[in-house]
């Protein structure tokens, strides 16, 4: 339910229905939006009392949300929401890019990186300290020093840094270091995990499941929004069909279908969406092209020696051309970069 105020509303009309809400024993989520103030509520179990909201003062309507997510939905909130990223702003008129290894290997390997992709353009770090890999003996990452590396490279670059969480135990830890908690395309469903993200206060970039559909991905974005937290960036990264000439078949037409049902920005991830080099330059054009807010691509300077997705991270120079390729199109779309 959706309890939408009058434009001329005051702060301490908007605060009575806060307390209205909360009084009942839900829980209430004001969105300011550029006409008027809506106040979504939640954890109500049955029919919300119209009548009671509606002659509150300065409301001027309220009305069911007919989606199972509610607070991610357009409904809810018509105007598009930016994410602030360290002070870089996601889902705005600026395609942003993040870009970095897949993973932190050392500190001359992901401060190369970082070096490069900041020259070439990028907006944000990316580069994984704790892994989600297949198997078991493949490398997981540096952990903690890995973070210290990230913030390092920040230090030294100036871009705000995205790095993956792989539980809820992790999230203190990488909270502390990061600007952007990733959550892994594996755990779109880890639902404990998603509650610890939407307690956190740092931005979150939620990828979409192997095979989560589109309800399914927004779900899991609603989970943290219902505990507060509203800077959700969500990633398309490619799911499994069967398809054989890629690793993932990289969903673009999701891009439109999400921004049609959300205000939510989405960044789309090629690296993971193809898994093959040769294949991330074409797809981050049409990423661009679909209507996506940003990228978020793998690059290594050596991608032969690489200790997780080689095959799929592109060079530096690949990076830089792609960059200047991108700053041609992005002006037709009507977007800076
Ligand atoms: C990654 O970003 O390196 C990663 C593991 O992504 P995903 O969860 O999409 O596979
Ligand atoms: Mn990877």
């Amino acid at each position: 339910m959706l309890v939408v105020m009058r434009q001329d509303a005051t702060s301490g009309q908007i605060a009575g229905v806060v307390r209205a809400i909360e009084a009942r024993g839900f829980k209430a989520h004001p969105i300011p939006g550029a006409q008027r103030t809506a106040i979504g509520i939640t954890g109500n179990r049955g029919a919300v009392d119209r009548p009671v909201f509606e002659s509150l003062p300065g409301v001027l309507e309220v009305i069911p949300v007919t989606h199972a997510y509610k607070l991610v939905s357009r409904e809810v909130k018509p105007e598009d929401t930016i994410v602030d990223v360290g002070g870089v702003p996601v889902g705005g008129k600026e395609f942003v890019i993040a870009a970095g290894p897949c993973a932190v290997e050392s500190r001359e390997q992901m401060l190369t990186a970082a070096r490069h992709v900041k020259a070439a353009g990028a907006r944000l770090l990316r580069g994984g300290a704790f892994k989600p890999r297949t198997s078991p003996y493949a490398f997981q990452g540096l952990g903690e020093e890995g973070l210290q590396i990230l913030a390092a490279a920040r230090a030294e670059t100036g871009l705000p840094v995205v790095t993956e969480a792989l539980d809820a135990e992790g999230v203190d830890l990488v909270e502390k270091y990061a600007d952007a908690i990733q959550v892994g395309a594996r755990n779109m469903q880890n639902f404990s995990l998603l509650r610890r993200c939407g307690k956190a206060r740092k931005p979150v970039l939620l990828k979409r499941g192997l095979a989560a559909t589109l309800e399914e991905f927004l779900m899991s974005a609603e989970y943290m929004l219902a505990e507060g937290n509203y800077q959700v960036i969500l990633c398309e990264r490619g799911v499994r069909t069967f398809s054989d000439f890629a690793r993932n078949t990289l969903d673009l037409a999701v891009v439109p279908a999400v921004k049609a049902l959300s205000h939510l920005p989405i960044l789309v991830d090629p690296s993971h969406g193809t898994g093959r080099r040769d294949k991330v330059v074409a797809m981050s054009r049409g990423a661009a092209a679909v209507g996506a807010d940003g990228l978020i691509i793998e690059v290594h300077h050596d991608p032969d020696t690489a200790l997780s997705d080689g095959p799929q991270s592109i060079t530096p120079e690949m990076f830089a051309s792609l960059v200047g390729e991108l700053r041609q199109i992005a002006p037709v779309l009507g977007r800076t970069l």
